[in-house]
């Protein structure tokens, strides 16, 4: 009987066993292990040179329910027995594993022996764990959108009758500094609402090609007019190709970065917007290059903390008295959404450097 078994699996099945995935241990009628791959002899702790010849009660003693499981499996006609369980290890931490134990059989019925397999589920359960993180996420990225939303509502009602208040014949100057205050802060809270709208909504889909400089050109304008005290160099790349993105939101970036740095900086001490084109990277196996321009915002003012330089990046994370914490986390977003990035750095002369990385995605046969 055994004879047959080493036959059986003295064949060609042999090297292909050996590189399955899965674990796979076959056990002689008298429940000796007779074969076992490299995944059962990692998950077993047992090299097959050491375990081979000797009782799988023996090798599989820390998991008692294996055991059973062969013994079931044996007794059972031709079909496979199933059971998912946790491995225990000799460092005493566990390995989740789907276990099948199967009946190995001759043409004629005659018993020859066990075939136990194991599938490692750790991967498995990692995954479906990511899968639940992320929908739950979404969730709560609904919520938020769903709140700001029924916030923002009433804020207009509020607004309105505030302003009302101060059209009152004669009003006190008590009672018009009040609703002066009022309105400010409905207007705040307005304003801290649609970023978390921004942040939390679907991303928009109106893409057109954009000159960055004149993109650039605007939003410092823009800027020029809050804060005169602040002069803007320009370091532009002049062949720069345009990129397909949303006008609008991507302003929406640059104003948020220019602001930053305009709050970060000195006063009289300038803010630099450099534009250059960055490496070509070739799409595997596509007929596709993305090529990424880049456009860079420095400034010369305290910078940030080394730890920071992720953490500014997340929604609430705020250094500032009338700060949301929420610019940086949307302009993120808004750069990944058009397939980009955003991040920040420390300059070595002092200062923070905030480079925005936007692709010109062309084809490889088409050049440019
Ligand atoms: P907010 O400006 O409302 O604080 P942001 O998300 O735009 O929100 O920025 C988050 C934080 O990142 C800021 O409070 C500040 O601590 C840091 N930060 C952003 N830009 C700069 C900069 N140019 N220099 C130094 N720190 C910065």
């Amino acid at each position: 009987m055994r004879k047959a078994l080493s036959k059986f699996l003295a064949a060609q099945w042999l090297n292909v066993l050996e590189s399955v995935d899965e674990a796979l241990l076959v056990m002689g009628p008298t429940g000796a292990i007779e074969f076992m791959n490299e995944e059962a002899a990692a998950l077993t702790e047992h090299s097959a040179a050491l375990a081979i010849g000797r009782p799988a009660a023996e090798i599989l003693s820390r998991n008692p329910w294996l055991i059973e499981l062969i013994g079931t499996a044996r007794a059972a006609p031709r079909r496979a027995v199933h059971r998912s369980g946790s491995l225990l290890h000799r460092t005493g931490t566990h390995t989740p594993v789907q276990a099948s134990g199967t009946p190995l059989r001759e043409d004629d019925g005659t018993p020859v022996g066990t075939l136990l397999t194991l599938r490692n589920l750790s991967h498995q359960q990692e995954l479906e764990a990511r899968t639940r993180q992320s929908d739950r996420l979404s969730e709560l990225e609904t919520l938020v959108a769903g709140l700001a939303h029924e916030i923002r509502n009433p804020l207009s009602g509020m607004r309105g009758a505030a302003q009302l208040l101060t059209t009152e014949p004669s009003p006190s100057q008590r009672a018009t500094e009040c609703t002066q205050i009022m309105v400010e802060e409905i207007d705040r809270l307005d304003g801290l609402m649609s970023q978390l709208l921004e942040l939390s909504g679907r991303p928009r889909s109106t893409r057109s090609p954009i000159n960055v400089h004149q993109l650039i050109d605007r939003v410092i304008s823009i800027e020029e007019a809050r804060a005169p005290a602040t002069a803007f160099v320009r370091n532009y790349d002049p062949s720069l190709p345009p990129v397909l993105g949303d006008p609008d939101r991507l302003t929406q970036v640059l104003i948020n970065l220019l602001r930053n740095a305009v709050e970060a900086s000195p006063e009289g001490v300038p803010v630099i917007i450099s534009t250059r084109m960055e490496t070509t990277y070739r799409v595997e196996g596509e007929n596709l290059a993305a090529r990424f321009l880049s456009i860079e915002v420095e400034d010369q003012g305290a910078g940030f903390a080394d730890e920071d330089t992720e953490r500014i990046f997340a929604p609430f994370f705020t250094t500032k008295s009338q700060g949301t914490g929420l610019g940086l986390a949307i302009s993120r977003r808004i750069a990944n959404e058009h397939g980009g990035a955003l991040r920040a750095r420390q300059r070595p002369r002092g200062g923070a450097s905030f480079l925005i990385t936007l692709p010109v995605l062309v084809g490889v046969n088409h050049g440019a």
